[in-house]
Order: structure tokens, then C-alpha cells, then sequence
């Protein structure tokens, strides 16, 4: 196993609700490190280029205006095979199919509204770190 990097998001589903200390607990505790981090409200605009793969989507509208409606925490997070590790601490994308223990089991409030982002593969962890990060940000 390589250690990795992966690009967290923490929803502003969860930032109104003041979770992020408690979503951070849990990557803490799965042994993930936070190696930047930082609090941006982003236009519709921004959080629309972000979810450009899901342009087409039925729910691609909802999704950007979601994602603009509040604060979002950002985030680098780092360890042993960080990008499927994260996943399995966030748990499946809608919460009635997350496992207990999971931050979307405990958290999230709907497949739309389910409390954070996660990237799914190294090039997409590369590429989602670079559009919010630059290099001097990152400190592991
Ligand atoms: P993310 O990319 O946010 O980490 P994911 O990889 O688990 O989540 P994707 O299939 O990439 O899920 O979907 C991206 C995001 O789009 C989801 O996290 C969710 O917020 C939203 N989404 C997905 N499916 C739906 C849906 N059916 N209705 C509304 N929103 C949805
Ligand atoms: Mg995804």
C-alpha cells in the first residue's frame, strides 16, 4: 500500500449543521491525516465546473446550487490508501445504503445532501486537489 492523497469536501449540509469537527474525528480516526484545509463559500459558477462530470445528469442543477447554497470545508487528506479509505469512512453515496459507523450513515440527510465529497481515483484525486490547493497549501 502507497501512501496517498484525496480531495475531502465537507457539504454545506453539514457546515450548517457545525459538523466538520466531528467529520474530522472520524478521518482521524480511520488514520487519515488533514494536510490542508480550508473554508470557502463557492459561487454556483465554481461549484458547477467542480461537478462538471455530472453535467449531464438529471440532478446536475440541484447538485451546484446545493453545493453554493453555504460554507463547504475543503480538504487534503492523507495515509496508507487515503482515496479508498475515505470512501469507506464516508460511506455509500445515499445514506439508506451506508453502513453504520459511516459519516453518511451518521450524518447525511439525503442522497443530495449527504455531507461530503470524496474523490474516487488517483488522477481524480490529482486533479480535484489542484483545482482548490496549490503546492505551498499542502503540509504533510
Ligand atoms: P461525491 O462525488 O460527492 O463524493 P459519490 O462519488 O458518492 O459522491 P457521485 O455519483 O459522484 O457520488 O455523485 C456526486 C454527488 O451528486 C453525490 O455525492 C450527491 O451529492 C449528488 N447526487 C448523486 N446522485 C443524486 C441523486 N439521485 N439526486 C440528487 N443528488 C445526487
Ligand atoms: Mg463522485
Amino acid at each position: 500500500m502507497a501512501v496517498e492523497r484525496t480531495l475531502s469536501i465537507i457539504k454545506p449540509d453539514a457546515t450548517k449543521r457545525n459538523l466538520t469537527g466531528k467529520i474530522n474525528q472520524k478521518f482521524e480516526d480511520a488514520g487519515l491525516r488533514i494536510v490542508a484545509q480550508k473554508r470557502i463559500h463557492l459561487t454556483p459558477e465554481q461549484a458547477g465546473k467542480f461537478y462538471e462530470v455530472h453535467k449531464d445528469r438529471p440532478f446536475f442543477a440541484e447538485l451546484r446550487d446545493f453545493m453554493a447554497s453555504g460554507p463547504v470545508v475543503v480538504q487534503v487528506l492523507e495515509g496508507e490508501n487515503a482515496i479508498t479509505k475515505n470512501r469507506e469512512v464516508m460511506g455509500a453515496t445515499n445514506p439508506a445504503d451506508a453502513a453504520p459507523g459511516t459519516i453518511r450513515k451518521e450524518f447525511a440527510t439525503s442522497v443530495g445532501e449527504n455531507s461530503v465529497h470524496g474523490s474516487d481515483a488517483p488522477e481524480t484525486a490529482r486533479e480535484e486537489i489542484a483545482f482548490f490547493f496549490s503546492g505551498l497549501e499542502l503540509v504533510g
